[in-house]
C-alpha cells in the first residue's frame, strides 16, 4: 500500500487517470489552495499571460499530478510531464522546454531530484524564458540564445527540504498539500466508486476512508481491491461488512494503519525501547528504504499521533504502546 507512483503496476496507473478529477470543481478538499489557484488562474488568464511557477509540496498520492493535470485544463493550455531523475542532461530538458507553446504547463516531478547542472540550466528558462544551447563541438563550439514561449513550471516534491532555496526562490506559488480527512476521502471514495460503476453504501465508503492514511490514492487503490472482494465474497455491492471483511484481509487494521506502520512501530518498541533511535537504524531493522519511511510512513504516524521526531531520533508515544496493546511505555508513570 505504498503510495509512491513508481510502484504502481500499470493497470492501476490506467485506473488512475480514469479516476483523476478534470477541473477545480471535481477536485475535492485542499478548499485554500484551490481557492487561490483559482483567482491565479482567472488573473493570468484576464491578463492573457501564462500562470507564475507553482510548487507543490507534500506526501505523496494527496493530488500534486492531479493538480497539475487541472491547472493546465483551467488554463486552457498543453501539458508535458517530466520528473527530476529522468531529466539527466540539461541537453533532455532543453527538448522540452523549447517544444512547449505559448502558456504550456511542464510537470517536474520529484524536483528535487534535478541534477544540480539541469537545475542550474532551468534558472533562466524559468525567469527569462531563455535558455543557451551549445552548437557544434570542439573548435567550432560556440552556444546561443534561444527564446522560449512563456510556459509554466509546475514542480511536485516529496520532500520540499531538500529543494535549494535558489529554485525555491523562482516558484512564484508555493503550495503544501494537507493529508485528508475522513469526510473528504468519503467524498472521494463514493465519486470513485460511481466511475467505476461499483454499488457502494455511505457507511462502506466511510469504512474505506477511514482507514487510508488520509491519502486519496490509498483510498483509490483499497476501493478497487474491496471491489474484488464484493465481486468474489459478496453480491458485487461494498456495504461496511465487506468493507471490513476487506481491509482485514488487506491487513490494514483499524485505525487505518498498514503492515509497515504498524512493523516500524513494533520494532522501535520491542528492539529499541521505544526509541530514540535513529532513522537508518529503523530502515535497516523493518528492511524499508530510508526515503521512503521519512516521506511516506512516517509523516502520517507522526500527525496520528503515535510516532515522535526528537533530535535524538524517533520516539513512540503512549499511544503507539496502547495501539499495540503494550503494556509497558517507559515513561508510563513519569509523573509520579
Ligand atoms: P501525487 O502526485 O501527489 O502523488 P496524484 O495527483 O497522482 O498524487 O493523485 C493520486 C490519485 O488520487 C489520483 O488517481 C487521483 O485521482 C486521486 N486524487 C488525488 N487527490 C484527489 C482529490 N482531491 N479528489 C479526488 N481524487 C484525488
Amino acid at each position: 500500500l505504498d503510495p509512491s507512483p513508481e510502484r504502481l503496476s500499470n493497470t492501476e496507473r490506467e485506473l488512475e487517470k480514469v479516476l483523476r478529477p478534470q477541473a477545480f470543481e471535481d477536485f475535492t478538499g485542499q478548499q485554500k489552495i484551490l481557492d487561490n489557484l483559482t483567482v491565479f488562474v482567472q488573473a493570468a488568464k484576464l491578463r492573457g499571460e501564462a500562470l507564475d511557477h507553482v510548487l507543490l509540496h507534500g506526501p505523496p498520492g494527496l493530488g500534486k499530478t492531479t493538480l497539475s493535470h487541472i491547472i493546465a485544463n483551467e488554463m486552457g493550455v498543453g501539458i508535458k510531464i517530466t520528473s527530476g531523475p529522468v531529466l539527466d542532461k540539461p541537453g533532455d530538458l532543453a527538448g522540452l522546454l523549447t517544444n512547449l507553446e505559448e502558456g504550456d504547463v511542464l510537470f517536474i516531478d520529484e524536483i528535487h531530484r534535478l541534477s544540480p547542472l539541469v537545475e542550474e540550466y532551468l534558472y533562466s528558462a524559468m525567469e527569462d524564458f531563455k535558455i543557451d544551447i551549445m552548437l557544434e563541438t570542439g573548435p567550432n563550439a560556440r552556444s546561443v540564445q534561444i527564446t522560449l514561449n512563456p510556459f509554466t513550471l509546475v514542480g511536485a516534491t516529496t520532500r520540499s527540504g531538500l529543494l535549494t532555496s535558489p529554485l525555491r526562490a523562482r516558484f512564484g506559488i508555493n503550495a503544501r498539500l494537507e493529508y485528508y480527512d475522513t469526510k473528504l476521502l468519503t467524498t472521494i471514495v463514493l465519486r470513485s466508486a460511481s466511475i467505476l460503476r461499483t454499488p457502494i453504501t455511505e457507511e462502506g465508503a466511510y469504512e474505506i476512508a477511514r482507514r487510508s492514511r488520509g491519502t486519496p490514492r490509498i483510498a483509490n487503490a483499497l476501493l478497487r481491491r474491496t471491489r474484488d472482494f464484493a465481486q468474489i465474497k459478496g453480491n458485487g455491492s461494498i456495504d461496511t461488512a465487506i468493507a471490513q471483511y476487506a481491509l482485514n484481509a488487506l491487513n490494514v487494521d483499524e485505525h487505518g494503519l498498514d503492515e509497515m506502520d504498524n512493523r516500524i512501530l513494533v520494532t522501535i518498541i520491542d528492539k529499541f525501547k521505544g526509541g530514540p533511535v535513529g532513522l537508518k537504524t529503523i530502515a535497516t531493522a523493518v528492511g524499508e528504504d530510508e526515503g521512503t519511511i521519512e516521506e511516506v510512513y512516517e509523516p502520517f504516524l507522526i500527525q496520528e499521533g503515535y510516532l515522535m521526531r526528537t533530535s535524538r531520533g524517533r520516539e513512540c508515544t503512549a499511544l503507539a504502546y496502547k495501539h499495540l496493546g503494550k503494556t509497558d511505555y517507559p515513561k508510563g508513570n513519569t509523573l509520579f
